[in-house]
């Protein structure tokens, strides 16, 4: 486990504690309220943090391997335009903050624009970053997640996700790190000094019956339809309520047996989802002993380019449910 993408690891860990950093300090300061919030072409929201968590990340990445491509969520077109001057200025000042001395307004852009590598499908080995991955639940003062996937030859290898909400032990943060075929760990997330050897493994839950499962989906009700998946818990015979969070932390609470099932059921039938959605999510269900699949059963494909074109939702499960699952959904679900 220590050698094996030990040096992408290392540079995760880092940078998702960068970022994680601000991002804590930013969603205090909104304390519910959106109207630091730029609304995006698709009217989905972006906020300073979105942004200075992709220049701290992109900026480590390109020095631990400059030769990397990276597709990330955000880009600086509308950041660069005079009426975002307000929040141009935050995500520097920010972005300074956290690395403890004054940054450049050009170096900042530069490293959010390094995430606009749009890669070509087939390309053999990128990241791809979702800074804030759960942004309306992040402005409303609930979960999110920091999600960094490495993709090679079509595959995710790797996965560093950041839950900065999440319960450890006694306190909030965690950090999981999956590497291909050799597991998956959880460590606090803060302080940034504890070291990678407090990381314990994390397994799914081993319940087979799905009447015992807890099943987790989207808060938001427009990214994942909440009518389907009530029908099937109660074909399922689930008797409890989901359990309801934004980002990859849904992925992170079937990972460690939080959760059996996580649903994400199409709400429009053409929807297809981003990469930097759900890359790390799946290898750190996926090596804790668990399963992810679309809603048809297939497996997702990461060769597609920023899309998962040839996928409909998403169904990860501890594996032992999973059959069962897509069985209830019979063929009444959108996609
Ligand atoms: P979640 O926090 O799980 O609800 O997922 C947040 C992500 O949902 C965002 O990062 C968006 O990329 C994605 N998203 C936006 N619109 C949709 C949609 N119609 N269906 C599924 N996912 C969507
Ligand atoms: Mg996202």
């Amino acid at each position: 486990m220590t050698e094996y993408f030990h040096e992408e690891a290392a540079a995760a860990i880092r940078a998702l504690r960068e970022a994680a950093s601000v991002c804590r300090d930013v969603q205090a300061s909104l304390a519910g309220r959106s109207d630091g919030a730029i609304s995006k072409q698709d009217s989905s929201p972006v906020t300073v943090a979105d942004f200075a968590s992709q220049a701290l990340i992109c900026r480590r990445l390109a020095e631990s391997f400059p030769h990397d491509a990276i597709v990330a969520e955000e880009g600086t077109s509308q950041l660069r335009q005079p009426d975002h001057d307000a929040q141009r200025a935050q995500v520097i000042q920010r972005v300074g903050d956290t690395l403890g001395t004054p940054a450049r307004e050009a170096d900042v852009l530069a490293w959010i624009d390094r995430g606009a590598g749009r890669r070509l499908p087939g390309a053999d080995r990128f990241w791809t970053l979702d800074p804030i991955d759960g942004t309306k639940g992040f402005i409303r003062g609930d979960h999110y997640a920091i999600a960094l996937a490495l993709i090679e030859k079509g595959r995710v290898v790797f996965g560093a996700l950041a839950c900065p909400r999440m319960a450890l032990g006694s306190g909030k943060g965690v950090l999981m790190l999956a590497r291909r075929d050799r597991g998956v760990v959880q460590m606090p997330l803060w302080p940034a000094s504890a070291s990678a050897d407090t990381a314990q493994p994390v397994r799914v839950s081993p319940s087979a019956d799905p009447a015992d499962a807890v099943f987790c989906e989207s808060y938001e009700p427009g990214h994942s339809d909440q009518t389907a998946s009530a029908r099937i818990a109660a074909r399922l015979g689930l008797r409890r309520s989901p359990l309801r969070m934004d980002g990859q932390a849904k992925y992170a609470a079937v990972a460690r047996g939080d959760a059996m099932v996580y649903m994400r059921l199409p709400t429009q039938a053409d929807y297809r989802e981003n990469i930097w959605d759900h890359a790390a999510g799946a290898i750190v269900v996926a090596e804790a002993g668990g399963r992810v699949t679309d809603v048809r059963g297939e497996p997702l494909d990461f060769s597609c380019g920023p899309r998962l074109e040839r996928n409909s939702g998403i169904i990860a499960s501890n594996g032992a449910v999973h059959g069962p699952v897509l069985e209830a959904m019979g063929r009444k679900i959108k996609g």
